[in-house]
């Protein structure tokens, strides 16, 4: 069975740090890349890495805080100068189009490929993508805005005894950020190999992070644990907290397999 691969761009919180930047990663499933976010300089890592965008057809964006999509417009803008033809498809709230129709048509007038935007209702649970090989459902999640995270499904066709077609789920990732600690996601997550869950703070900042409706990274590890997924990747992380073994040191105790999301790294699943 071919491995998924993600690719964290970034995993920092609304502000850059020295060493992070905000939300983005690439999902590589079934010979397709999957774009989730798209922060400030998402693109500029991609370049660092040597990325490929050819085979990159799907944007989703989790919602409309600036930390999470303020990188479209230049990574879309940069698509046009290397004359991509190909379309890019964009699920995201249907003010993103809004907002960023006018951007487009001034900074990239001309543009060569098309960019189609697919309105998503964050607040209910949904499937937004589906190929032959690769599902992609809607995660409702708490947070100040309208926000919801995303389930990769990998699937496959297979011949059942009787001659007919059945759909088999081999791989499941979930992103879920960003959000406030919600049980209600536990249902629809159960068992999952790899779950992104968003660790803003620390559990003594805890006050600060309902404020802001984020998570602790214990909250999150006890999300992992309810779920009982195959492993815990924590990101999202707050410029306040420099030293990112903290958020280990927290979560481990819950659930024992988890690990820091780093930038320009990839996970295996
Ligand atoms: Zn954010
Ligand atoms: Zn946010």
């Amino acid at each position: 069975m071919r491995e998924a691969r993600l690719t964290i761009l970034g995993c920092g919180s609304a502000k850059p740090t020295k060493t992070n930047r905000p939300a983005s990663q690439l999902l590589d499933m079934c010979d397709k890349t999957f774009m989730i976010d798209c922060g400030e300089g998402a693109q500029l890592t991609m370049q660092q890495l040597g990325v490929r965008t050819a085979r990159l057809y799907n944007i989703f964006i989790s919602h409309l805080h600036g930390d999470h999509c303020l990188g479209l417009i230049g990574l879309l803008s940069t698509l046009s100068m290397l004359r991509r033809t190909q379309p890019m498809h964009i699920y995201a709230h249907s003010d993103l189009e809004k907002l960023m129709r006018p951007w487009l048509d001034y900074y990239c007038e001309g543009c060569s490929y098309e960019i189609i935007f697919h309105a998503i209702n964050p607040r209910k649970r949904e499937t937004i993508y589906e190929d032959r090989t690769v599902r992609v459902e809607t995660i409702p999640l708490k947070h100040g805005v309208p926000t919801c995270g995303f389930l990769f499904y990998e699937t496959h066709r297979v011949m059942q005894e009787d001659g007919t077609f059945a759909h088999e789920t081999r791989k499941r990732y979930a992103y879920c950020s960003d959000t406030q600690y919600n049980p209600k996601m536990v249902e629809q997550i159960e068992g999952v190999d790899l779950l992104y869950h968003e660790s803003t703070f620390l559990s003594d900042m805890a006050e600060r992070s309902r404020e802001f409706k984020h998570s602790t990274a214990r909250e999150a590890a006890e999300i992992a644990k309810a779920a009982q997924v195959g492993q815990l990747l924590l990101g999202h992380f707050s410029a306040r907290v420099e030293d990112h073994s903290l958020f280990l040191e927290e979560a481990k105790p819950v659930f024992e397999n988890s690990v820091l999301a780093e930038e320009k790294t990839t996970i295996t699943f």
